[in-house]
């Protein structure tokens, strides 16, 4: 006998009230998880309508007691049923919990009120209303005549609106009621987070392989393939103006589009573009709105009263009854990753709703993820270029210096002689410059700064990192050394950990340039809300000559009298703890290279490295992202990393260090009598004392899915059963986007 998980009532604070039942034999190809079915409810057993959560062979209940489903309703799907089944498929790739995946897919409902307006209706005619108002004039019933001209003036009004502008008491309403001379009537209301209201129709005329990308997705979308397609294209190529064109085609099909941005802090840019061109037929959803705004954008969306959802991640997840585009911008972006549990990853997760929606996947990426541009190179998605700038501006030219030249000439300062010139000169004519620290992943890297070693893992070629003992240890797979004293190569002394932060910049910089106005910009300046964007257009008004900044400054803005570029320390995050540090020095280093020198004047890009070799590096440098890529997926094809394969990262906490080493030895003991090399660890995390508790960290590689996932759920039942494990907190997550 199969039993039922079954849900009556649908929002966060309620799934965890399932309720058992069983499955008639009949009902049994129909029970599937995310099926809508009608049970007898309560003591009454009325019916109800729910959804299956989940399904077992071994109820909580006693059986004898469990009722029977009435029926499964399978002839109309509705969109929470496919959500649920999106939430299980969530569940299986990430390995979270059916509650987590649920809370992310389905829409908040918690303590929101849907906001009503009142309207009134003139109900009789003018001259009866006319009859009305001489009869008030005679009694002096001031209030009354203002509601009468009112209403002479416009047959509907808002109650509120009579009541607070043109101060209509309650009472002369009630009575305008009484005698039937105006009905009353309710009406939803939604609140628009949308402030701006023009709307141009500038309609540009796209350019051929605008056209070309265009019409490759549209003829399939005709013939009702669905694929997904990667729009590989720099920077101003015009990406953003093939979406619209696209999502303009959708919805005259009558269909809905999703288009996913990277951060909030791109919405607006995102945002006035679409609304020019629909107008509020396009709607947001980020987590700075309220719940109530959130709830009603669901709302729109479910209702059809908008074409187009743009957000980050949880835009993703909302109720269009059509769906037919999704569209996933800068594709490539760590923070599509989900850091919470479910730790899903928004691109993959948008792939697999396209195809149980039937809708057409677009990523477009100047820089495409490694994974995504496998994919297409292997046929899995369609490959698509725009391999030109729209608009006649140049190129940035970038040149990149080798810091080891520095230190021969007794430079020791973190400015290049080159980068300090043209500093000087940028200042003196009056042009801006963005300073920018690669800081992303900084986790204490050796290198020697006379011939720019790195020391890097035997095994893994990933970074050593140092640790407060003063060993050097790898993080993906626990070797462990003593630092060196000298330099293992050149034997210099000079080799040390690199370490600089954005404030230390700040200083060293109105020390080096004391006539320069200098602006920061990292997570320090910018906690408060509104700041990031205050600091940004203080700099593009030029209230400044020189910003300071992460990788924050890196993404989307548009300064237009920035002409130089200076990447202080490439390096940085060359050498983080991950396999993905070179992809991620690639994908920054080409982000703030381009924004030197947009429209029309020549722009500069330095990139201050102590390994000038490095294929990233280089690959920058030449603009090439092709070389890049033949390098990086050589790297990953020897070491089996993604995408030729799997990795599942396990972390263990506890506040206890000894309870903590013995579980997770247990547990990679478990792995390792299955999987014998390819687990990795457990070794201390980087930060292996956080808030009070040890952590260690576990890696499994593994070429098929299926496998990670079925060796996930043996150590989880082992986890369950094993008294080990008290005090112990074990996360999953695969196919991890940072190093532990
Ligand atoms: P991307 O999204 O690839 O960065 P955009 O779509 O934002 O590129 O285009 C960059 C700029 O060029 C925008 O200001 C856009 O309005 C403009 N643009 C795009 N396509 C054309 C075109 N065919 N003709 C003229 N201008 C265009
Ligand atoms: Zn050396
Ligand atoms: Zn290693």
């Amino acid at each position: 006998m199969q039993y039922a998980k079954v849900i009556v009532n649908i929002s966060h604070e309620n799934l965890d009230k399932t309720y058992e039942y069983a499955i008639p034999k009949e009902w049994e190809p129909y029970a599937v998880i995310g099926a809508q079915v009608v049970i007898p409810f309560g003591a009454g057993n009325r019916e109800r309508k729910g959804f299956i959560l989940g399904l077992t062979e071994t109820p909580e209940f006693p059986p004898e007691k469990i009722k029977d489903i009435l029926r499964v309703l399978t002839t109309d799907t509705v969109i929470e049923s496919q959500f649920i089944q999106l939430a299980a498929w969530i569940r299986k790739r990430y390995g979270a919990t059916m509650n987590d995946a649920l809370r992310v897919v389905l829409p908040v409902k918690k303590g929101v009120k849907e906001k009503q307006e009142k309207y009134l209706h003139l109900l009789v005619d003018r001259e009866k209303l006319f009859l009305y108002a001489q009869e008030c004039e005679r009694k002096h019933y001031h209030a009354r005549l203002r509601l009468i001209s009112l209403l002479e003036e416009c047959d509907t009004i808002l109650y509120q609106e009579a009541v607070n502008d043109w101060n209509i008491s309650r009472d002369a309403i009630k009575k305008f009621l009484e005698l039937g001379i105006i009905g009353i009537s309710t009406e939803r209301k939604y609140r628009n987070p949308i402030k701006e209201t023009i709307q141009i129709e500038n309609k540009i005329v796209m350019n051929q392989w605008q056209q070309d990308a265009v019409e490759a997705i549209w003829s399939d979308y005709e013939l009702k393939l669905r694929k997904v397609y990667l729009l590989h294209g720099v920077t101003g190529s015009g990406k953003t103006q093939v979406y619209l064109e696209l999502i303009e085609r959708v919805a005259k099909k009558g269909k809905q589009a999703i288009v996913l941005i990277p951060e909030i802090s791109l919405t607006v840019a995102m945002m006035q573009r679409f609304y020019e061109r629909f107008g509020d037929r396009v709607s947001v959803l980020h987590s700075k709105l309220s719940e109530g705004e959130k709830y009603d954008q669901y709302e729109r969306a479910k209702e059809g009263k908008i074409d187009v959802m743009i957000g980050p991640r949880s835009a993703l997840f909302s109720p269009f009854p059509n769906l037919g585009l999704i569209v996933v911008d800068e594709e490539h972006e760590p923070s599509y990753k989900s850091e919470l549990p479910p730790k899903y990853h928004a691109r993959e997760v948008a792939i697999e709703w396209a195809k149980m929606c039937g809708a057409t996947v677009v990523l477009g990426s100047a820089t495409p993820s490694v994974e995504s541009y496998f994919k297409a190179k292997e046929g899995e998605y369609e490959l698509l270029s725009l391999p030109e700038r729209v608009q006649e501006s140049c190129q940035p030219s970038i040149c990149v210096v080798d810091l080891r030249e520095e230190l021969k000439a007794r430079n020791f300062s973190i400015f290049s002689r080159e980068l300090k010139e043209k500093i000087k000169e940028r200042l003196e004519r009056k042009e801006q410059i963005l300073l920018f620290l690669n800081r992303r992943g900084y986790a204490g890297f050796i290198s020697c700064r006379q011939c720019g070693l790195v020391l890097e893992c035997p095994h893994c070629q990933v970074s050593l990192t140092e640790h407060n003992n003063g060993k050097l240890v790898c993080h993906y797979c626990g070797h462990e050394t003593v630092k060196p004293q000298l330099c293992p190569s050149c034997s210099s002394k000079y080799i040390a950990s690199f370490g600089t932060g954005t404030e230390k910049i700040e200083e060293l910089a109105k020390n080096e340039f004391p006539q320069a106005k200098i602006l920061r910009m990292d997570k320090d300046t910018t906690g408060r809300k509104g700041s990031y964007a205050s600091i940004l257009q203080a700099f593009d008004r030029q209230e400044a000559d020189i910003l300071i900044g992460t990788q924050m400054i890196a993404k989307g803005h548009d300064f237009k009298n920035v002409t130089l570029v200076g990447a202080l320390a490439a390096d940085l995050s060359l050498y983080a703890n991950d396999f993905r540090s070179a992809e991620r020095t690639f994908q920054l280093l080409c982000q703030v290279a381009g924004r030197a020198g947009r429209r029309n004047i020549l722009g500069e890009a330095i990139i201050q490295t102590y390994n000038p070799g490095h294929y990233s590096i280089q690959a920058v440098k030449e603009q090439n992202y092709e070389k890049f890529y033949e390098q990086e997926i050589q790297f990953r094809e020897l070491l089996r990393y993604p995408p030729l394969g799997h990795l599942l990262g396990i972390l263990v906490v506890s506040p206890d260090e000894d309870k903590l080493e013995r579980a997770a030895m247990l547990l990679a003991g478990v792995a390792k009598e299955q999987l014998k090399e390819n687990v990795i660890g457990p070794v201390n995390a980087y930060r292996y004392w956080i808030k009070d508790k040890y952590r260690k960290v576990i890696y499994i590689k593994q070429p098929e899915l299926e496998l990670l996932d079925l060796i996930k759920k043996h150590l989880e039942s082992y986890i369950q059963f094993s008294s080990h494990f008290k005090q112990i907190n074990v996360y999953f997550d695969v196919d991890p986007i940072t190093g532990y």
